[in-house]
C-alpha cells in the first residue's frame, strides 16, 4: 500500500514540509494527548502528485477509504449515516501559514437522509438544514467551480418571499426549501445532482483543496510573502465537534501572549454556542477568555492548562483554535502565533527572562525588518482620514505639512518653521535642498529606486513616490486626483511612506520611541518593555557581531546622528552636493574655464569651502574611519537645463540683453550632452578628464584632516575613487592623493594617516580585482551601480516600467536593488574580494550601496566575510542586528 495517508496518531510538529503546517500540529497536539477530534492527513506528496499530473496518485482513495473506516470505528458513526452521522471538515493547510487563501470545507457527509439524522442529534432542525445548506453552497462554488452567485440570489429571494432582512430570520423550513433550490442550481449549472454519496463529497472536497493551492490569491501570496510555489498543500480530514449545541457549547480562539503588545498572560475571544467560523466572522460580539472562566470554569481550567503546555513545548507564543460541544473541550489548531514588530522583541526578551530560550535564540526571533517598522514614526491608526491616492511605499514613515511644489519654496516655509511635502512629478539632484528641507516628499512617476526614493531612504526621510494617478502641475503649483479634487501649494497633506497613502489633512503622528532611546532623547527606562527588550538585543547582536557597519552620511548632521545610532564609522561620503546651491556657480566657471591657469584659479576658491565641510565631518567622526569618494556624477547634474537655457539665450538675444555667459554656458551644454550619462564621464573620468579636481579634492580632505588632528582630533581619512574599471585609472589619481598626504603633512607638521581605496561597481573591476587591489588599500562595493551595471538595467527606469511584469511573471522574485542578487552581482562581489585579498592580504573590504542596510543583503555580505556594510543612519540599527543575527544563525 503506498504512503499518501497519515493517521494524526502518526506524525509529529517535526513532519510539516509532509504534512503541513496544521496537519503536523494537529498530530503535535495528538500525540501529546491533548483533546483533538480524530482524523488524518493527506500528504504534500499526494497534492504535488495530482498538482504535477492532474490525477492523484494510485491507490490513494483506497488508502482514504481505510483511513474513515478507522475514523468510523474509533467516533461510533459513519459517514452519510441517517440517524447519528458522521461528519468530517476538510481542511487545507501548507507548510507556512497562508491565512484564508485556501480552502476548507465543512460538514462533508450531509446529505438528504443524513440531515435528520443531524437535526435529531444536535437537537436542533434549524442549524442542521443551515448546515445542509452551506455544505452544497461551499461544494458547488468551491468543488463544482459554480457561479456563487446564484446561491447568494436564491437566499435573498428566500428572504424577500419570507419578508425579512437576516439569514437567521428563516427557519428550518426556509432553509429546507432553499436546499431543495440549491441543489436544483447545481443540477442544472453542473449537469449532474449535488452528490448525496459522502464519499464522492470527501474526494470532491480534497481534489477542490488541492487545486486552491493555486487559486489566484494563494499565488498573489505566495508571491508576496517568498513561499515556494511548489509545496503543495497537505488535506486533513477531521470529524467534526460542534460548538454550537447550547449554552454548555461554544468556539474560541486564543494566543498565549497578546499579539499585538506581547504582553504576558493569555489574550483570547469566545462565542457561546456558536461554530468556529462565527468568531472569526464577528458575526456577534464576542466574550474574552475572562468570561469563559465564569461560565465553564472546568473547560477553562483545562484550556489554560493546555495553552501553557503549548507554549512551553512550543517554547513561543503560540495561537489556538478551540471548541466547547457541551461541556467538553477540542482542540481544533495550534500554531506559533503571528505578532506584531513590537511583540515580537518583548515575547523573545521575556522568554529569556523566564529561561525557556537562549539570548542568542531570541536574536533569531526577531528581524531587522522589524526593527525598522519599530523605528518610524507612525499614523495613529484611530484618527480621520481621507485618502487621495495610494503610491508606492518608497521610505516609510508617516509625515504631514503643507503642499509644496518646488524645491526653493519648501526651504523658505520650512526655515519659516511649516513642515511641507515636496511634491513633484520626480526628483532631481537640484531637489536636495528641497528635499532635506521637507518632511516628506511625494512623487507621481518613478518607483522604489528612483532618485527620490534613494535619496529620501538615505535621509530616512519619509517618502511616496510613483502616485500615479495624480497630475501634478508644478507651474500652476497645484495636483489634480482622479476624481478631480485640486489640492494647491499650502495645503496640508499626511503621507505614509510605509502603504504608500497619502491623505488630504492632518493625521495625527505618533513618534517612534525606539529611535527616541537611540537617539539618546529618552532613557530605557522611560521607553516601556518594547524598548527595553531592543536595548538588549542589540547588545546580544552586538557581543557576536563580526562585520562593522558604518553610515552613509555626507554631513556633520548626519555623522553625528548615525554615530549615535552605532555607527563606526563613515562608509560613503558623497561630495557632490558640496557643489551645489551657491558652489554651482563655481562648478559652471570650472567648467567654462580657458586653460589651465584659469582653471587652477577656480580650484583654489573651492578648496577652503570643501576644506571646511571635511572638518565639520571628521569632528563628528573624531576616532572613526571616514571614506570620502571623490566626485561621482556626470557634469551635467551641475549646469542648466538645455531648454530652459536655450529659452533664456534667446530672449536676451531678442531683447539685447548681454548673455555672453549664458551662451558660452549654453556651447558647454551642449557639448557635455550624454546620451547615457550614467555611462559617460562620470566618476575616476571626471578626475582625469579635469586635471586638478580631485587633486583639490584631496587636498581639502587631507588639510581638513590634518587640521582636526593639530587640535588634537583624531581623523582617520579613506579617500575612495569611484567608478574605477581599470588599475591605471586608480593610479594615476592615487599618485595625486599621496602627493596631497605629504603637502598637508609638511604644512601642519602633525601624524596623518590615510587610505585610498577603490569602489567596485563596474563588473571588469570586480574581475580585475588582483590587479587593481595593487594600488588600493580597501575595496567598497557599490553595489547600486554595479546592480545597474551587471543587469544592464537602468535603476531610475525598470521599477517603474516593466519591474511589476517581471515580478508577476516570476522572472524576479525582489528587485536586485532591493535584495543582492546572489548568482550574479553577489558573483561578482565573492571574486573581488577573493581575488582582491589573494593579492593583497588582509585587504579590507565593504559595502555602501543601499544593500548594506538590506536584512538579506547583510547576511549574504557576513558569509562573503565582508569587513563591513555601510548603509544610511537611520538603518544602522537595522544592519547592527542583522549583522549579529547572521553570525548567531551561521
Ligand atoms: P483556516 O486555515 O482558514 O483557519 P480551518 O481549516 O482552520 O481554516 O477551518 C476554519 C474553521 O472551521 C476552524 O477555525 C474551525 O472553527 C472550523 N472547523 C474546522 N474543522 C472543524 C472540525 N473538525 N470541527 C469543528 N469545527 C471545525
Ligand atoms: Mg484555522
Ligand atoms: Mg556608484
Amino acid at each position: 500500500m503506498t504512503d499518501f495517508v497519515r493517521d494524526f496518531e502518526t506524525g509529529s510538529m517535526e513532519e510539516k514540509d509532509l504534512l503541513g503546517g496544521k496537519g503536523a500540529n494537529l498530530a503535535e497536539m495528538t500525540r501529546l494527548g491533548i483533546p483533538v477530534p480524530p482524523g488524518f492527513t493527506l500528504t504534500t506528496d499526494a497534492c504535488r502528485h495530482y498538482l504535477a499530473t492532474g490525477s492523484v496518485p494510485d491507490g490513494l482513495w483506497d488508502e482514504v477509504a481505510t483511513h474513515v473506516a478507522a475514523l468510523e470505528a474509533r467516533t461510533g458513526r459513519r459517514l452519510g449515516d441517517p440517524v447519528d452521522p458522521l461528519l468530517v471538515s476538510v481542511r487545507s493547510g501548507a507548510k507556512f501559514s497562508m491565512p484564508g487563501m485556501m480552502e476548507t470545507v465543512l460538514d462533508i457527509g450531509l446529505g438528504d437522509r443524513s440531515v435528520d439524522g443531524l437535526a435529531a442529534q444536535i437537537g436542533d432542525p434549524r442549524f442542521a438544514w443551515d448546515s445542509y445548506r452551506r455544505l452544497v453552497q461551499m461544494y458547488g462554488k468551491t468543488v463544482l467551480g459554480l457561479d456563487g452567485e446564484r446561491f447568494e440570489d436564491a437566499l435573498d429571494a428566500a428572504k424577500a418571499a419570507k419578508g425579512v432582512t437576516a439569514d437567521v430570520d428563516l427557519d428550518a423550513d426556509d432553509l429546507r426549501a432553499l436546499v431543495a433550490t440549491y441543489t436544483a442550481v447545481v443540477a442544472e449549472d453542473s449537469g449532474a445532482p449535488f452528490p448525496q454519496d459522502p464519499g464522492e463529497q470527501l474526494r470532491g472536497a480534497v481534489l477542490a483543496v488541492f487545486r486552491s493551492w493555486n487559486s489566484d490569491r494563494a499565488v498573489l501570496y505566495r508571491r508576496r510573502e517568498r513561499i515556494p510555489a511548489d509545496l503543495g498543500t497537505a488535506v486533513n480530514v477531521q470529524a467534526m465537534v460542534f460548538g454550537n449545541r447550547g449554552a454548555t457549547s461554544g468556539s474560541g480562539v486564543a494566543f498565549t501572549r497578546d499579539p499585538a503588545t506581547g504582553a504576558p498572560g493569555v489574550y483570547g475571544d469566545y462565542l457561546q454556542d456558536a461554530q468556529g467560523e462565527d468568531v472569526v466572522a464577528g458575526i456577534r460580539n464576542t466574550l474574552t477568555l475572562a468570561d469563559l472562566e465564569r461560565l465553564d470554569r472546568p473547560s477553562y481550567d483545562e484550556l489554560l492548562a493546555i495553552m501553557a503546555r503549548l507554549e512551553g513545548h512550543y517554547r513561543d507564543m503560540c495561537d489556538i483554535e478551540f471548541t466547547i460541544e457541551q461541556g467538553r473541550l477540542w482542540m481544533l489548531q495550534t500554531r506559533v502565533g503571528k505578532r506584531t514588530a513590537a511583540a515580537a522583541f518583548r515575547i523573545a526578551v521575556d522568554l529569556v527572562d523566564e529561561g525557556v530560550i537562549s539570548e542568542e535564540e531570541a536574536l533569531l526571533r526577531v528581524t531587522g525588518g522589524q526593527l525598522a517598522q519599530l523605528m518610524f514614526p507612525h499614523f495613529d491608526p484611530t484618527g480621520a482620514r481621507s485618502l487621495l491616492a495610494t503610491g508606492m511605499s518608497a521610505s516609510p514613515g508617516a509625515a504631514v505639512g503643507a503642499a509644496v511644489f518646488d524645491s526653493d519654496t519648501a526651504v523658505r516655509m520650512a526655515a519659516e518653521g511649516t513642515p511641507v511635502i515636496l511634491v513633484r512629478r520626480e526628483t532631481t539632484p537640484d531637489d536636495l535642498h528641497g528635499m532635506v528641507a521637507a518632511a516628506g516628499i511625494l512623487t507621481s512617476r518613478g518607483g522604489k529606486t528612483s532618485h527620490a526614493a534613494v535619496v529620501a531612504r538615505g535621509m530616512g526621510r519619509t517618502c511616496v513616490c510613483g502616485a500615479e494617478t495624480l497630475e501634478v502641475d508644478t507651474r500652476a503649483g497645484l495636483f489634480t486626483t482622479h476624481d478631480g479634487t485640486v489640492v494647491r501649494q499650502g495645503e496640508v497633506l499626511s503621507i505614509d511612506g510605509s502603504t504608500g497613502e497619502v491623505f488630504l489633512g492632518e493625521v495625527s503622528v505618533r513618534p517612534s520611541p525606539v529611535v527616541r532611546y537611540f537617539e539618546g532623547s529618552a532613557s530605557v527606562d522611560e521607553g516601556g518593555p518594547v524598548v527595553a527588550a531592543v536595548d538588549r538585543l542589540m547588545s546580544v547582536a552586538d557581543k557576536h557581531r563580526r562585520m562593522q557597519v558604518r553610515a552613509n552620511a555626507d554631513t556633520a548632521e548626519d555623522a553625528a546622528r548615525a554615530r549615535r545610532f552605532g555607527a563606526e564609522g563613515i562608509g560613503l561620503c558623497r561630495t557632490e552636493h558640496m557643489f551645489l546651491g551657491t558652489r554651482r556657480e563655481l562648478v559652471e566657471r570650472l567648467i567654462l574655464a580657458e586653460g589651465p591657469a584659469d582653471r587652477q584659479a577656480v580650484l583654489d576658491e573651492l578648496l577652503p569651502l570643501q576644506r571646511s565641510d571635511f572638518v565639520e565631518i571628521f569632528e563628528a567622526m573624531d576616532g572613526l574611519p571616514v571614506t570620502v569618494r571623490l566626485l561621482d556624477p556626470p557634469l551635467h547634474e551641475f549646469l542648466p537645463d538645455f531648454t530652459e537655457l536655450s529659452v533664456k539665450v534667446a530672449v536676451a538675444e531678442a531683447t539685447g540683453a548681454p548673455h555672453d555667459t549664458d551662451s558660452l554656458l549654453l556651447l558647454a551644454v551642449h557639448r557635455l550632452h550624454e546620451e547615457n550619462p550614467m555611462l559617460g564621464l562620470r566618476g575616476v573620468r571626471l578626475g582625469i578628464a579635469i586635471p586638478g579636481l580631485f587633486e583639490m579634492q584631496s587636498q581639502a580632505v587631507l588639510e581638513a584632516a590634518a587640521l582636526v588632528n593639530e587640535r588634537g582630533g583624531h581623523a582617520r581619512p579613506e579617500i575612495m575613487v569611484p567608478l574605477v574599471g581599470a588599475v591605471e585609472e586608480l593610479r594615476a589619481i592615487r599618485t595625486e592623493i599621496d602627493d596631497a598626504a605629504d603637502r598637508a603633512r609638511r604644512k601642519h607638521s602633525v601624524p596623518l594617516e590615510h587610505l585610498v581605496g577603490t569602489m567596485i561597481e563596474l563588473p571588469r573591476a570586480a574581475l580585475t580585482a588582483g590587479a587593481i587591489a595593487e594600488a588600493a588599500d580597501f575595496f567598497s562595493f557599490g553595489t547600486n551601480d554595479l546592480t545597474q551595471t551587471t543587469w544592464g538595467f537602468s535603476r531610475d527606469d525598470v521599477e517603474s516600467s516593466f519591474f511589476s511584469r517581471y515580478m508577476e511573471a516570476g522572472i524576479l522574485g525582489v528587485s536586485p536593488f532591493e535584495t543582492i542578487d546572489p548568482q550574479g552581482v553577489g558573483r561578482l562581489v565573492r571574486i573581488g574580494t577573493d581575488e582582491g585579498r589573494a593579492a593583497k592580504p588582509g585587504l579590507k573590504v565593504g559595502v555602501c550601496g543601499e544593500h548594506g542596510g538590506d536584512p538579506e543583503s547583510v547576511r549574504y555580505f557576513e558569509e562573503r566575510g565582508l569587513d563591513y556594510v555601510s548603509c544610511s543612519p537611520f538603518r544602522v540599527p537595522v544592519a547592527r542586528l542583522e549583522a549579529g543575527r547572521a553570525v548567531v544563525g551561521g
